[in-house]
């Protein structure tokens, strides 16, 4: 067994939480930390379990925690989680340790149970809020299917640019627009022009898109000028949520050369609110593909053996859309692609290292995106630029709509799911935007 898996990943154990036994979500192996509010309370920490959320304010006043377990959890129940995302990685893991025995059906629980009326809140009667004060956002280009679809539609050859595989190109995107799942997505105004148009126009707009990404958490930072080697890279990680990284693609064609996006992309950005832990996705680490036939071999600076063997994921990731008419029918959401974190081509400690290889400094509760998580084929497609290329042919939904492009009144959700046989699958929660109308232009 790993030195990473521990108790905390056994199947066999349940929670005594009722809503938790099995859950497809939240079992007892998941134990995320999110900052939600009650309407009756500021926001504060808690942790995800089953249908619940555990109060860990109120287990700290019941004298649940002591000792390290204690001084985490201190951290963890605060209205924002940057100071518990600081912690040095022993202090977390005590943390969750103690949270396992605390909800495991068990000796170690009988406490907790005793307590369970003023410690567990109903999830769906709770809201959820971004868990941290987020410093800085950058979003890289680490899906390699997605890069290359882009340069196909572009007729670039070869499709991908000459540093796609030196360099994890990243650009550095908008904190201050970070939300959390439910919160409605306005249609952005701006200078539009797409390829057929001679001059660009100001309005709302007609090609927004979603981006189907893993965010990654920054816990402990660096010291401006002192770079993370890649080896030790994983310890500035705290955990993963997905990422909707929302494009304007009509205002993104027309401003990014030559710096990039702007307001195509600043607009708003999505994430589910669970931090779900680097502990709990132990079990579902894998090697890093090798690279194909010919691809150069990373820098030094970029290359870890053990980075190599293990510091890959293999995570489950869908893409739904529910329209106003799905709805209205009681129609599920229609799936439009199915993919997985392991099509990413640099592992998140390459992300690390490149990040802070010239002394940039990240900081607890900064954010990475990992680019869009498109699979090889078209059925995994992360966006609907890919799906519609670039609304040159209609996507069909299950409800006889078509889109090539988001429409006012659509829910876009992004979900993940980790399986392994042997260990309980976990979930991350939805990360849902409904788009709303552009704000009218006097
Ligand atoms: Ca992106």
């Amino acid at each position: 067994m790993s030195r990473e898996l521990d108790e905390t990943h056994d199947v066999s154990r349940q929670s005594w939480v009722a809503s938790a036994k099995s859950h497809p979500v939240f079992p007892l192996q998941n134990l995320p930390f999110g900052v939600f509010s009650t309407g009756a309370d500021d926001p504060r920490g808690g942790v995800a379990i089953g249908d619940e959320i555990f109060d860990l304010k109120r287990a700290i006043e019941a004298g649940l925690f002591a000792g390290p377990a204690l001084e985490a959890a201190k951290a963890a129940a605060a209205p924002t989680l940057n100071g518990f995302m600081g912690l040095r990685k022993g202090l977390r893991a005590a943390l969750r340790k103690r949270l396992f025995a605390l909800l495991a059906e068990g000796e170690d629980s009988v406490e907790a149970h005793a307590f369970e009326a003023t410690l567990l809140h109903r999830a769906a009667s709770c809201t959820m809020h971004v868990p941290a004060t987020i410093g800085s956002f950058t979003d890289f280009f680490a899906g390699i299917h997605h890069a290359y679809n882009g340069g196909v539609r572009n007729k670039r050859n070869p499709p991908l640019l000459p540093n796609y595989k030196y360099v994890p190109v990243a650009y550095h995107s908008r904190a201050s627009s970070i939300h959390a799942s439910g919160t409605p997505v306005r249609r952005p105004n701006g200078q539009r022009k797409r390829a057929d148009e001679s001059a660009p126009t100001f309005g709302p707009s007609r090609n927004l898109d979603f981006e189907l990404e893993l965010g990654v958490w920054i816990g402990p930072g660096n010291a401006p000028g002192e770079p993370i080697g890649i080896s030790r890279a994983g310890e500035h990680v705290v955990g993963l949520c997905m990422l909707n990284d929302w494009s304007a693609r009509d205002i993104q064609a027309w401003e990014y050369q030559p710096l990039g996006p702007f307001l195509s992309k600043n607009f708003g950005t999505t994430i589910s609110p669970w931090i779900v832990t680097m502990e709990a996705l132990a079990p579902f680490r894998r090697a890093q593909p090798p690279r194909p036939e010919g691809d150069p071999t990373p820098l030094p600076y970029l290359w870890d053996e053990a980075d190599q063997e293990s510091g890959a994921f293999d995570i489950g990731l869908e893409a739904l859309i529910r329209t106003k008419t799905m709805r209205e029918k009681g129609m599920p959401a229609h799936r439009l692609s199915a993919s997985n974190v392991k099509h990413l081509y640099w592992t998140i400690s390459q992300m690390v290292a490149h990040h802070t290889c010239g002394g940039c400094n990240l900081q607890p509760g900064d954010i990475f995106g990992s680019g869009t998580l498109s699979a090889p084929d078209r059925s995994g497609w992360g966006s609907f630029s890919e799906l519609s290329e670039d609304g040159r042919t209609l996507v069909e939904l299950a409800s006889g709509e078509t889109r090539t492009f988001l429409q006012d009144g659509d829910d876009l959700i992004l979900r993940a799911r980790a399986e392994r046989e042997g260990y309980a699958a976990i979930g991350f929660g939805d990360c849902t935007g409904r788009i709303v109308p552009a704000v009218e232009i006097g």
